[in-house]
């Protein structure tokens, strides 16, 4: 059964029950008063009726009594005045009474079922008897109904319907009569009371079903328009027909949606925007090797991510001990510099809670207990960024993993707390920064070795062209020098034969650990292969060569080298070129100090030469051409020192 055939019941037995009870008991009631009514009418009727006819008989004794006093010449006289008064229809002297007649004084209780005719009353003086009669006709029978106001008739005559009274003949009433109330008023009733009932309760069935289906009708709406809400279409809405209680439902369905639907549009916004920073994070992660540039990605998809107003990333710096900022979004007091000098704030390794985090290992988030040199903020969430453990033989149990720095979040936007979703977020991105951070470091690793002799531990020949192209560029582009010096140990063939080739490779080790020691910092070495090194000075004339190359050579052949307890006396020639004096691209600078090398060779060896000045139109030239002997006491150019500032090889 339907809510709305369930309400149409209801509504009917709650109105028509009462309809019926109400009408049930009003009609006892009027079937009751009306019987109390009638018994009223017909308990009056018999008074008044026996009352008339006593009436009558004391009329009669009356008139019998007058006639029988006078003296019997009088009494024909008398007669005539009294039926003439209309005392008594008949008044006989000496007679006796006709058959049907009731005696006034002494009815007789059964008279058949013949109707009186007359009622008569008598008064006997001396022999004289006179009897008064009393004609029971229509208009005796007439009088009587209008005394009592009922119908009134012989007890055996036919009876007419309805409540009726018996009045059984007695003293002073000899008449046996019937009075009859009929039945009008109750059955007019007992018809209109159905049809009354009837109207109510069509009345009451067409309300029920109106009431049932304005009752329902909302609900139905609702019901329609929560399956539109189920199967994804949020912007349905219904109407509200009425202030009522279901107006009030509808209203508050309504606003439920829209804010479901403003909550959807803005997860689907969210989520829109944090695909976005994944798929560049995916692009950066697998495109560059800028440390930097990635973490910053993964700093910027972290505070997507959670909601983060601010964020900060930091790396242990293993020398000093301390975190380093590499980068930071929104962050505040100190903390709040323009990124180049983000790497200035540092935090030692144990201190603080960022400190901590790093220490430990253990990530940690709460309320506003960051200490003053951290960044201040109302909530954190702070978490290890470690290196992937990769065992180093398969098989091998994973190692713990190294912590390499900190990624830190702080006041998520709107207030709340970092919760423990936010934490697992964080340490995803935390997982994807420390796999980043060893990446690159293995590829800076990698590239290294790859730029490096194995032997010697200098930049190989390959880095060398790079190397020389880029300083050549540098020095034209800021109109400086450049030196390059070139230097091949004399007679090393002899050394190996004479010592070994391990000897030798010693030899050219230490050979090289004395030409670092021998420089600037921004001086830079190579082996270019065999025991043929080559040294880049910046920002150095011929003048500046001249010095290194002296300080090389002698540092060379003043200390023997020892290998295993043996001397090994070596010495070493050098070939000096200068740019832009000496060839104008890094070939060309190149050729003319090996150009060099090989007069200082022919001069003798454990020497140095400058390159012929002024022939930079030759890039490729032939052992012997264009050399010069230089000695820098007699030909030292003016030489300009460069100025002291940091590069790391
Ligand atoms: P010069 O004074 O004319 O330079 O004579 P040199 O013997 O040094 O020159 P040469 O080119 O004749 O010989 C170079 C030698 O260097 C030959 C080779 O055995 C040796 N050599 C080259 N590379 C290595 C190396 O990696 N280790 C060792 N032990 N010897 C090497
Ligand atoms: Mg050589
Ligand atoms: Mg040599």
């Amino acid at each position: 059964m339907t809510l709305r055939g369930r309400l149409t019941t209801a509504f009917l037995v709650v109105v028509l029950g009462p309809v019926l009870l109400g009408s049930i008991f009003v009609a006892l009631t009027v079937a009751t008063v009306s019987r109390d009514r009638t018994a009223e009418r017909l308990d009056h009727a018999a008074s008044t009726v026996r009352t008339g006819i006593a009436a009558a008989c004391l009329r009669l004794q009356a008139a019998a009594d007058a006639v029988a006093v006078v003296p019997s010449g009088d009494r024909g006289n008398v007669v005539g005045q009294l039926v003439k008064r209309g005392l008594a229809t008949d008044i006989r002297i000496d007679g006796t009474a006709p058959p049907a007649t009731g005696d006034c004084a002494s009815p007789a209780p059964h008279f058949g079922n013949t109707p009186m005719n007359t009622i008569s009353a008598r008064a006997v003086t001396g022999d004289v008897v006179v009897t008064a009669e009393q004609s029971v006709d229509t208009a005796f029978m007439d009088r009587l109904e209008a005394a009592g106001g009922t119908e009134v008739t012989f007890t055996s005559t036919e009876q007419p319907d309805g409540e009726r009274r018996e009045l059984i003949p007695q003293t002073g009433q000899p008449l046996a009569l019937t009075l009859t109330v009929p039945p009008s008023e109750p059955t007019f009733l007992y018809v209109v009371l159905p049809v009354a009932v009837l109207v109510a309760a069509l009345a009451a069935v067409l309300v029920a079903r109106r009431l049932a289906h304005s009752t329902t009708r909302p609900l139905g709406d609702l019901a329609w328009a929560a399956d539109r809400v189920a199967d994804g279409e949020l912007d349905t809405r219904v109407p509200i027909p009425h202030p009522d209680e279901l107006g009030r439902l509808a209203a508050t369905f309504n606003r439920m949606t829209r804010e479901l639907q403003a909550y959807v549009q803005a997860l689907t916004a969210s989520r829109d925007q944090l695909r976005g920073h994944l798929a560049i994070l995916g692009e950066t992660l697998s495109s560059t090797h800028d440390l930097h540039r990635i973490l910053q990605v993964i700093l910027r998809t972290a505070l997507a991510a959670t909601g983060a107003r601010a964020g900060l990333v930091l790396l242990i710096d293993r020398p000093t001990g301390e975190l380093v900022a590499q980068c930071g979004i929104g962050l505040a007091g100190r903390w709040d510099v323009p990124e180049s000098e983000l790497p200035e704030q540092r935090l030692p390794v144990g201190e603080g809670v960022l400190g901590a985090v790093a220490a430990s290992g253990e990530p940690r988030r709460g309320r506003g207990e960051l200490a003053s040199a951290e960044p201040p903020c109302r909530t954190y969430v702070a978490v290890p960024i470690c290196a992937p453990g990769v065992p180093e033989e398969p098989g091998d149990p994973v190692p713990f993993p190294e912590t390499l720095g900190v990624l830190a979040l702080y006041d998520r936007v709107g207030g709340d707390a970092f919760d423990d979703s936010d934490l697992s977020t964080l340490r995803t991105f935390a997982g994807q920064a420390g796999v980043a951070v060893h990446n690159v470091r293995m590829h800076e690793e990698a590239q290294r070795l790859s730029l490096t002799d194995p032997l010697t531990g200098l930049w190989n020949y390959r880095y060398l062209r790079e190397s020389l192209r880029r300083e050549v560029e540098r020095a034209s582009r800021f109109g400086r020098m450049l030196a390059v010096l070139v230097l091949d140990l004399d007679h090393f063939k002899d050394v190996n034969d004479t010592y070994g080739h391990a000897a030798g490779d010693a030899v050219l080790g230490e050979f090289a650990r004395r030409i670092r020691i021998g420089l600037r910092e921004v001086d830079v070495a190579f082996r270019q292969g065999g025991e043929e090194f080559v040294v880049l000075l910046p920002e150095t004339d011929a003048y500046g060569g001249a010095i290194v190359a002296e300080r090389l050579g002698a540092a060379v052949r003043d200390r023997p080298v020892v290998v295993e307890g043996t001397q090994i006396p070596i010495s070493v020639s050098i070939g000096v070129a200068v740019f832009p004096e000496h060839g104008e691209n890094s070939p060309q600078v190149l050729a003319a100090a090996d150009r060099a090398l090989y007069a200082a060779k022919r001069a003798g060896r454990d020497t140095f030469r400058l390159a012929e000045p002024g022939d930079v139109t030759k890039s490729v030239v032939s052992p012997g051409d264009h050399e010069g002997d230089f000695h820098p006491t007699t030909a030292v150019p003016t030489g300009t020192r460069p100025p002291q500032h940091r590069r790391g090889r």
